[in-house]
């Protein structure tokens, strides 16, 4: 096909304000395309020369693309440059620049004897996207120059467009599908299902194109390729969860990081994020450990990747993951914010495709072909068919730093693409705010690694209750100590040290040496939340459930002025409790509520 005729239905497809409309022009644009072709003409119309998750960028800039309109049409790079300025539209400045040329040169083009295929302008642009190294830019320059230099004023709007990633028909994958499925007569829901193992629309389009509806049972999962996952339906109580999911179900804490496709082919890993980039550069940490603990040639695991404290191993909220997003501070963030990856499901191994295996197999699967360690792990799971057991796994969860559980199906398949019944998520509606220090007691110390190594790394924290005179846990705490603080509190506890638990201390919590109650730091923490594993206020709210503080750490204050007895009571803490400022999870921090 000329690009011209692509051109035109670009036009088209940009002026129309219906669907039903959009959808018509696609269909006949791919009843004209040869099999050989269609797959490109749909790349150019998604604005992306591969499906994104290859992550093959044309890289080239706006200021590169004037420079080649303007060697394509003898204008001035300057003087293109405040065109650009003034129109903000690089379509509007090359068919501008591009109209200048010879009078003889448009005529040409309009009667149709110069003529660019469409199979012509995408290789050129891939070749542009795969040109790399010394010199590239120049060559990114004179292959697009070409291009021009052939193109119509109208097709070099629609080519300046796409390589400045401004082509924005609004022309959706479910669009495409759509058209694709009547063009071709291919049973949509088939065709999506296709989509949801291989969702590359070019790939997809050839396929029916050449072969029909007979075509797409040859999609299957295949390693390296990443497939859309399955996404989780939500609801607020245990009770809801549990008759939902037919009694019974696989808990999961819910972690609260990024969310990672990883595939391992050929003796290597990439990572894929929950909207398929490849995100395989930010995480080299993730990908070493991945290599040392799976066993299998071929896989495709899902899991979700999490920051940790490296001197501690306790995990960092979600926005600490941030960091390595921008590739120069990948390094640093490295070391600064170490990965842990919780692997919670997998959905090939060796040649076997699970994704229709149950869940409760796939994590058998799963055990068997992980060897967890430090940075890999299995997702901490329970089978409950108590809706009590699971609220209290709930509390531990929050408490530990999660966002709450994944409550799954045990028999479910692995549904790519769908947001079913099959996974609820259980979070919480409301987020508290810790407004106030308190001042807690050392009860325990926890063996620090890394920098850390010899010393202390993270302490057991208890507060007062005069009324029974005993110490009751209420966090862990490893964050803010500077390396100088951790050097002094190993001293300063050291008189304290005891080879057991001191009598006057409540904890459920096994630290790696006990002290005697003396020491008083200031602690602030995210919030206070319920939690299974520590004592303070133990079934004062729930039963079998205390008090604990979420992301607590050391203000820098140690309260030498402070007797253990006078640090913060129970009673005290259940009071700010109850008295949180409520924010609600889902508005990002927005309106408050009331206290429960
Ligand atoms: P949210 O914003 O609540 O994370 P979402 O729309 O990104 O939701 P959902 O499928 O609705 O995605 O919720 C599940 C998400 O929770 C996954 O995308 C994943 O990132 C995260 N997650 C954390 N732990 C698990 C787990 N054990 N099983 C499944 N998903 C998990």
């Amino acid at each position: 096909m000329q690009f011209s005729e692509l051109a035109k239905a670009l036009a088209a497809i940009e002026s129309t304000t219906q669907r039903t409309m959009m959808v018509r022009l696609l269909v006949n644009l791919f009843k004209k395309l040869g099999p050989d072709e269609i797959d490109k003409a749909i790349y150019i119309i998604l604005g992306d020369v591969r499906p994104p998750w290859e992550g093959v960028e044309l890289g080239v800039g706006e200021k590169l693309c004037l420079r080649a309109i303007a060697r394509a049409s003898g204008s001035k790079a300057e003087e293109l440059e405040s065109l650009y300025q003034k129109l903000g539209d690089m379509g509007e400045v090359a068919k501008r620049a591009l109209s200048r040329r010879q009078a003889s040169t448009l005529l040409a083009f309009a009667q149709g004897a110069k003529g660019l295929a469409v199979s012509q302008v995408y290789d050129t642009l891939l070749k542009v996207a795969k040109t790399s190294g010394e010199g590239a830019q120049d060559l990114k320059v004179s292959l697009l120059s070409s291009l021009f230099v052939q193109a119509s004023p109208e097709e070099a709007k629609y080519i300046a467009r796409f390589v400045v990633g401004r082509l924005r028909l609004g022309v959706a994958d479910m669009t495409i599908i759509d058209a694709l499925a009547e063009a071709f007569g291919v049973d949509e829901a088939a065709l999506e299902r296709a989509y949801n193992v291989r969702p590359d629309l070019g790939y997809l389009a050839k396929l029916v194109a050449q072969g029909g509806q007979a075509a797409l049972s040859q999609v299957r999962i295949t390693p390296g390729i990443p497939v859309m996952p399955m996404l989780a339906q939500r609801l607020s109580s245990a009770h809801e969860i549990l008759a939902k999911l037919g009694g019974a179900a696989i808990c999961e804490y819910k972690y609260d990081g990024e969310r990672a496709q990883i595939h391992i082919s050929s003796g290597s890993v990439s990572i894929y994020s929950r909207r398929l980039e490849n995100i395989t550069h930010a995480y080299p940490d993730v990908v070493e450990a991945v290599k040392r603990a799976v066993s299998a040639k071929e896989a495709v695991l899902e899991g979700e990747i999490v920051a940790v404290d490296p001197s501690t191993g306790d995990l960092l909220p979600f926005q600490d993951l941030m960091h390595r997003k921008r590739k120069h501070e990948v390094e640093e963030a490295m070391r600064e914010y170490p990965a842990k990856l919780n692997l919670f499901d997998v959905l090939y191994v060796d040649g076997e495709d699970l994704t229709d295996k149950p869940l409760m197999y796939r994590r058998l699967r799963l055990s068997e072909i992980v060897k967890e360690s430090e940075d890999v792990l299995i997702a901490k799971w329970a089978l409950f068919d108590d809706e009590e057991k699971v609220d209290v796994f709930f509390h531990e969860a929050v408490s530990m730093g999660m966002e709450g559980l994944v409550c799954k199906s045990p028999s479910s398949i692995y549904e790519m693409g769908a947001r079913g019944w099959n996974w609820i998520k259980y979070k919480r509606d409301y987020r508290s705010e810790m407004s106030d220090t308190v001042d807690l007691v050392v009860v325990g110390a926890f063996y620090g690694r890394g920098k850390r190594a010899g010393l202390y790394g993270a302490f057991l924290m208890a507060a007062y209750d005069p009324k029974t005179d005993m110490f009751y846990t209420v966090c862990k705490v490893g964050s803010g100590f500077t390396d100088p603080d951790l050097k002094k509190m190993y001293q300063e506890l050291e008189p304290y040290k005891i080879d057991h638990k001191h009598p006057r201390v409540s904890s459920r919590m096994e630290p790696d040496v006990w002290f005697t109650p003396a020491v008083v730091l200031e602690i602030i923490g995210a919030e206070i939340t319920l939690s299974p594993l520590h004592t303070c206020c133990l079934g004062a709210v729930k039963p079998d459930v205390g008090l604990a503080i979420r992301f607590p750490r050391f203000t820098g204050r140690y309260r030498t002025d402070k007797s253990p007895e006078e640090a913060t009571t129970i009673d005290e803490l259940l009071q700010m409790y109850k008295s949180q400022k409520k924010v609600k999870v889902e508005a990002g921090g927005g309106g408050e509520a009331e206290a429960p």
